[in-house]
């Protein structure tokens, strides 16, 4: 390694400040918008090392901006900082101190990540614009859209963006830096049926919304076994029903909630088509009235295929042969970099967070806990991402 251009490496006490850092974070668990806190954490330590710190984007979203050189090229890094809704079962020291809240996404590794870089890079050289970004409320699916509807590229113009996510089950020591499409599109779907009520016992004198129900539910069932070919990914759960309030009440009106996932917006743009055939043929056989709003929560996650391409040949020699992997398994999960990867090219990639019970322990899991030797390996990362990116003389 270049130490001149990259910095060294963090030593022992950098790496063990940065780890108390990560728990400091780990035990004061703040969720969705609401992450002042953490924000003030990362922004105090950004202008330590030297960043213009922009707070208040999009909520508590805030940009750490670091130019050196003459350079026109400009990167961004992205950190979420949000914790999830649910109560930690560890018992370890760093546990969450706040019931009912906990970093069970490793949201808190990812930010420790990205400071680790922030404090590296603030020594090393490079010729251009760095933009790290902080991000709230990825669980809720709001923070990136928040951010970029607050004008974040706007204001912090980048030629490319990188994120990356912990990824329990699989080694340290291996990622996966995968080009198309990565994470799966969100929608939830509400479908409202309008009879009309009546006495149980004198249907022929009502229009039943339940019958109705019930066949949306099996019509709603062929569409991915139907209508979609092999290559085409989705899932359409139906998570909710409601209706009714006793036996003997023929009810007004019933709902339905449902989930549905697509790693592609063609599938995607298929699926909302033929649930709009579905209930419009409903409304035409039962004579109900349906209302059908589907709302989009974020977009399935695409990476683009030159900057996936560059970025693995730039991380290829921090990982031993055969650990660096060009694609991982399918899920159907959903991430919000989605929306900042429909503005500016990039890639979003995965970092092995261990095996075993503990560390290969499922994210959103009671027992989960981010593992700190992926910290080190992070902040090597985007060290090395952002020195080659803006490499002085570059084009
Ligand atoms: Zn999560
Ligand atoms: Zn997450």
């Amino acid at each position: 390694m270049h130490t001149q251009q990259t910095g060294t490496a963090l030593n022992d006490t950098e790496l063990e400040s940065f780890i108390s850092l990560r728990r400091q974070i780990h035990a004061a668990p703040e969720l969705g918008g609401d992450t002042p806190h953490t924000a003030e954490l990362v922004a105090a330590k950004l202008q330590q090392w030297g960043y213009e710190v922009h707070r208040g984007i999009g909520g508590h979203g805030l940009v750490g901006v670091l130019r050196k050189g003459q350079g026109q090229r400009r990167i961004g890094l992205r950190a979420d900082m949000d914790a999830l809704p649910m109560q930690e079962k560890n018992a370890f020291a760093h546990a969450s101190q706040i019931p009912g809240r906990m970093h069970a996404c490793g949201h808190d590794g990812h930010t420790a990540i990205l400071l680790a870089a922030a404090y590296r890079l603030s020594s090393c050289a490079f010729d251009g614009t760095l933009n790290l970004i902080f991000q709230p409320d990825e669980e809720g699916l709001c923070g990136a859209k928040a951010m970029i509807d607050d004008g974040l590229f706007q204001r912090f113009p980048c030629d490319a963006i990188f994120a990356l996510h912990n990824m329990p089950g699989s080694p340290v020591g291996t990622a996966v830096v995968q080009a198309g499409p990565t994470m799966a599109s969100s929608e939830r779907v509400r479908l409202h049926i309008t009879g009309k009520g009546g006495h149980g016992a004198m249907p022929e004198l009502s229009v039943d919304p339940l019958p109705v129900v019930a066949s949306l539910i099996n019509a709603i069932q062929t569409i991915k076994s139907r209508n979609l070919g092999p290559e085409e990914y989705a899932v359409v759960s139906i998570g909710m029903l409601q209706a009714g309030s006793v036996y003997n009440i023929i009810p007004d009106e019933a709902s339905m909630l449902i989930s549905v996932r697509t790693d592609t917006p063609q599938t995607q743009h298929k699926i909302n088509q033929r649930l709009a055939e579905i209930v419009r043929g409903h409304e035409q056989a039962f004579g109900v009235s349906i209302e059908l709003d589907i709302r989009q929560l974020a977009p399935a996650l695409i990476n683009h295929e030159a900057e996936t391409e560059w970025a693995r040949t730039s991380l290829a020699p921090l990982f031993a042969p055969g650990h660096l992997h060009s694609r991982g398994p399918k899920v159907m999960g959903t991430e919000d970099f989605a929306w900042m990867l429909a503005e500016v090219p990039g890639c979003y990639f995965m970092l092995g967070n261990g095996e075993g019970e503990f560390h290969g322990c499922s994210v959103h899991n009671p027992h989960y806990d981010f593992n700190d030797q992926l910290i080190g390996l992070g902040a090597d990362c985007w060290v090395k991402l952002v020195v080659d990116f803006l490499q002085p003389g570059h084009a």
